[in-house]
């Protein structure tokens, strides 16, 4: 135990008896520096945040997430949520204050009558995968199946199946809330559908999610996927190619580009597919990819849906540094084709790359008023992802990313919430574009103090 209690925003303490209170009525553990878990459970994907939170609440349900709330509440002290820890701004930590942890928290009940999951928040893509694959379902996942279910969730969620299924929100049925008042609700279209739409895009504004109930659809287990790899120097040809066969490809084709580095490879650039439909008419479907230019590799072909969401995996690893800028583009013109090409010739780290997601098909068709997350009409999603492993390279790295987004922001319309980078706060109100105001007046009514601040923050201030 530390003496002098836990300090709080306003620079009071909070007593020691408070603290005891407060971990005898957990369920979960709750950390504080000294602790053997602290160091590990503080760490987070991103290694450029080295924070120390005062205390760390490994919930193990609803009733500790409820506590947690009430306790840091009470108490004045500032708040951090993390899910799978994959924030790229840092989030999901905070120095001083209380991270409500909710990874102890991946319970998945997968109903295969009704193709529904309940998903507790500490859950990763992976996990999901797993349960919802037993059964030959799945829902549009991140990329990464380290990442979390939450966070990405909450901000709209770009995937392999957005094109057939649309984003993750769009496949959102419900979800219980704990509030900043303490309260527990159920949002979903029949109940508290204001907070319901606003969860569907708003990052987590409105307070902490206990369990997310998800539509699943028939995926797999084999799907058509992979990737066409080129070398980096045709990265214009392959942009152009990309351009004109990712706005023709039925919904049932997923494809990104990236400029990516293999574990232990030049930099290359990559055209990766997902195709979900009937694998007897997928080959025709991606032929003209096949027999596009002169590949280094050609690694697409029929694999378990599992596959292809961790086959970016080992380009990512926890702990590396990492700095990010993205955004939304209208088309893939040849001056923003340039800029592409000249940036993948100058990264100073041969681990960074950027990978371009898209929103067609299903995911293109929801208006962007229907719920937060507005971004429909701009098709294509650039991510620049700068990754160094030592501190002392962090200026150069963190300039690269910089001046490629600054070269490509004339050209952009938004940016995803999901992709913001530590240094994008004057970004935030595009990244809701038009519904900010409605988030704002959302805000007001569920988190009128803005206790749940250490995020893409809507003021609440209409
Ligand atoms: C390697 C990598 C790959 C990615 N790939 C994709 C991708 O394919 N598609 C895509 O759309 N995005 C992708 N992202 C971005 C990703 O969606 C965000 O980083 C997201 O925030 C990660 O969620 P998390 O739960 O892992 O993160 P955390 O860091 O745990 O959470 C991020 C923030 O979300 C909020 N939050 C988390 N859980 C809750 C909760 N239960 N209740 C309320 N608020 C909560 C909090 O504000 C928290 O700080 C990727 C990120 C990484 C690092």
């Amino acid at each position: 135990m530390i003496d002098g209690g836990v300090p709080t925003i306003a620079g009071a303490s909070i007593k020691e008896a408070s603290v005891a209170a407060f971990k005898a009525g957990l369920r979960g553990q709750l950390l504080r520096p000294g602790d053997d878990n602290y160091d590990g459970a503080r760490k987070i994907w991103n290694g450029m945040f080295d924070r120390r939170p005062a205390l760390i609440a490994r919930c193990a349900g609803t009733a500790d997430v409820m506590s947690a709330v009430n306790f840091a509440r009470d108490n004045g002290l500032p708040v951090a949520v993390r899910g799978g820890g994959h924030s790229f701004p840092g989030h999901s930590v905070c120095d001083g204050g209380l991270v409500i942890d909710l990874s102890p928290m991946r319970s998945i009940r997968v109903d295969p009558a009704a193709r529904t999951a309940r998903v507790q928040p500490g859950a990763k893509w992976i996990d999901f995968d797993h349960e919802t694959q037993a059964f030959g379902l799945a829902t549009t996942g991140g990329t990464a199946s380290d990442t979390g279910i939450a966070g990405l969730t909450l901000g709209g969620g770009l995937g392999w199946l957005s094109s057939k299924h649309g984003l993750t929100v769009d496949n959102l049925l419900s979800a219980d809330v704990v509030t900043a008042d303490g309260r527990f609700l159920t949002a979903s279209a029949e109940e508290n559908q204001d907070l319901f739409w606003g969860l569907r895009g708003g990052s987590g504004n409105f307070g902490v999610v206990t369990s997310f109930d998800y539509q699943l659809h028939t995926v797999g287990p084999t799907i058509l996927g992979g990737m066409v790899v080129y070398p980096v120097a045709q990265a214009k040809e392959v942009l152009r190619f990309y351009r004109e066969f990712s706005k023709a490809a039925p919904d049932e084709l997923t494809i990104y580009a990236g400029i990516l580095n293999p574990p232990d490879r030049e930099t290359v650039i990559a055209l990766i597919c997902c195709y979900c439909g009937p694998l007897g008419k997928g080959d025709a479907v991606v032929r003209p990819v096949k027999s596009f230019g002169s590949p280094l590799q050609d690694v697409l072909g029929p694999l378990p849906y599992a596959v292809q969401q961790s086959l970016t995996d080992a380009g990512f690893p926890s702990g590396s540094y990492y700095y990010t800028k993205g955004g939304f583009l209208a088309d893939l013109t040849d001056q923003i084709i340039e800029v592409f090409a000249e940036y993948a010739a100058t990264k100073p780290s041969p681990l960074s790359g950027v990978l371009v997601q898209t929103v067609f098909g299903a995911a293109r068709r929801v208006d962007s008023k229907a719920m937060a997350f507005p971004h429909r009409s701009l098709p294509y999603a650039p991510v620049i992802v700068s990754q160094w492993l030592d501190a002392a390279d962090s200026d150069k790295n963190v300039a690269w990313a910089r001046d490629f987004w600054m070269a490509l922001e004339p050209f952009a319309g938004g940016a995803y919430v999901n992709d913001l980078g530590r240094d994008d706060e004057n970004r935030i109100r595009i990244a809701y574009g038009a519904n900010y105001e409605r988030l704002a007046a959302l805000k007001k009514k569920y988190d009128p103090d803005n206790f749940f601040r250490l995020n893409p923050n809507i003021k609440p201030t209409v």
